[in-house]
């Protein structure tokens, strides 16, 4: 069974599940691109099972990178939110 951890999202209090990125609610408010490459680089990770320690790691850090882009972009977009709310 999966467990549950906070969601990276920044002020974020909703949980995800252990194999999420994020919370449900923030990964619907992904950018499409965004998702694809999490899921592309995440796919590519799993396709490197068994191959040298380098393919590892450069597969390993493409999908950090776009796990980060896809977290960063959510709190861009809310910050932006939260400006115009304010104006
Ligand atoms: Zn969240």
């Amino acid at each position: 069974m999966a467990g549950k951890s906070p969601c990276p999202v920044k002020n974020c209090t909703k949980a995800r599940n252990d194999n999420q990125l994020m919370c449900l609610h923030h990964w619907r408010r992904t950018p499409k691109l965004l998702k694809n490459a999490v899921w592309d680089t995440y796919l590519a990770w799993g396709r490197v099972v068994g191959a040298a320690l380098e393919t590892k790691h450069a597969a390993a850090v493409a999908m950090r990178d776009a796990q980060r882009a896809a977290i960063a972009a959510v709190e861009e977009k809310e910050r932006n939110e939260t400006l115009r709310s304010l104006l």
